[in-house]
């Protein structure tokens, strides 16, 4: 008799994103009525700004309950293509734009229409964890290519091209960097659409964290704007869920060059269909502008954040740290302490009541994520607690 459970296509053996299962956890703890103090959860803490609220409101009361285009409302993708065009200098119509169910939907599909079996894609680690399981329901495989500290965990150019192969179809950039709080710079930029125009592969710029940059010298820069040729050779992603604090939603989109983005609705009109329609004019209403005051808000208070969570956490005896430029972790490195990313976490949750993310599943086990989209008063709380821990550690 055949065996039902034994695993044959590339999408059944993937292992559950960690990001989702400990944050979880940790809300589970809260509502049994422990104190647990979450430093996990990548969301923003804020509730989604009114006026996007509002206009979800009145679009189902105006009952827009029905399908629409399985690239989104035609209003919106000409909204992601003026952000894309005017915002980050990346010249594209409405027809390259497209429009899913989170930003996390929008890398997938960009990565399915694109890759398969006998393809690599370039990954640089520490990475966000779900990159390599997406490459891997293609059949294509990942190659990590490892970054340090010392340069910011930033990919250097040299060690890219040297992982690059005929096989190689795509590379991953994330800036910001969720897990390193990683900006790019425009010099390195430009050095890695060098490598990628003079070997003819694609580049997936997930810019979900674009609007949470907090240093004048570190902006937030669109590969894609750098020319031509490499806005050629670029999918960018982008969407709702944390600009706009409307990690719920389920609002992603992504520009890509239009052969392309052909492909990625096709895959979207069979899998996906439509982002909820009501959700998709809450979207509109954030990209016509209409919340740019509260984001502006939301940043400062995550550039405060930012500053105290990393004056407080690297103080602490044997972590190391380095000064996040945006998103909102902070990624610490907990060689000293002789033990692995997932026990550290674990008796960190057990002992202290403190939820933060081993990055075993980012690509590296010396290291551990704290999310700071929380208040000032939990990252006291949080920066104490990893201090009574390591004290324990150390002695
Ligand atoms: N890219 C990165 C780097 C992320 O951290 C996340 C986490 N939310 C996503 C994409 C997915 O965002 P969304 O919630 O819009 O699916
Ligand atoms: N991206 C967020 C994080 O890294 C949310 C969880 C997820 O989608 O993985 O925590």
């Amino acid at each position: 008799m055949q065996d039902l459970q034994k695993i044959t296509g590339y999408m059944g053996g993937l292992t559950p994103s960690a990001t989702l299962a400990i944050t979880a956890k940790a809300k589970a703890l809260k509502a049994e009525g422990l104190d647990v103090c979450s430093m996990a959860a990548g969301e923003p803490d804020f509730d989604t700004p009114k006026a996007v609220k509002d206009a979800c409101i009145q679009a189902l009361n105006e009952s827009k309950v029905y399908y629409t285009p399985a690239s989104g409302l035609p209003e919106l993708r000409k909204l992601v293509a003026k952000k894309f065009t005017e915002e980050n200098n990346i010249p594209c119509t409405f027809e390259q734009c497209v429009v899913a169910p989170g930003a996390k939907f929008s890398v997938f599909s960009a990565i399915a229409a694109l890759c398969g079996p006998g393809d690599e894609v370039i990954i640089p680690a520490p990475f966000w964890l779900s990159y390599p399981e997406m490459v891997n329901t293609t059949g294509a495989k990942p190659v990590i290519v490892n970054t340090k500290a010392e340069n910011n965990f930033e990919l250097v150019p040299e060690e890219l091209e040297a992982a690059v192969t005929e096989k190689t179809k795509l590379m991953i950039l994330t800036t910001p960097s969720n897990p390193t709080g990683a900006v790019y710079s425009r010099a390195k930029l430009e050095a890695i659409a060098n490598i990628a125009v003079k070997h003819n592969f694609m580049i997936l710029a997930d810019e979900i964290y674009e609007k949470l940059v907090y240093d004048a010298d570190k902006p937030h820069i669109s590969i894609a704007s750098l020319s031509e040729e490499i806005r050629n050779l670029t999918i960018t992603v982008n969407g709702c869920s944390k600009a706009y604090s409307m990690t719920g939603w389920r609002i992603g989109f992504l520009t890509a060059p239009l052969w392309l983005a052909k492909r990625i609705i096709a895959f979207q009109s069979h899998t996906t269909s439509n982002v909820t329609t009501f959700a998709q004019y809450g979207a509109i209403a954030a990209l016509e502008g209409k919340a740019d005051a509260d984001i502006e808000n939301m940043r400062q208070a995550f550039a405060k954040r930012r500053d105290l969570i990393y004056s407080l956490v690297s103080k602490i005896d044997g972590i190391k740290c380095l000064r996040p430029q945006g998103a909102f972790y902070l990624l610490c490195d907990i060689s000293a302490f002789g033990m692995g990313s997932d026990e550290f976490c674990t008796r960190l949750l057990e002992e202290e009541k403190l939820a933060a993310i081993p990055c075993s599943s980012f690509g590296a086990d010396n290291m551990i994520r704290f999310s700071y989209a929380c208040s000032e008063e939990n990252i006291r709380k949080a920066a104490e607690r990893l201090q009574s821990f390591v004290a324990k550690l150390n002695k």
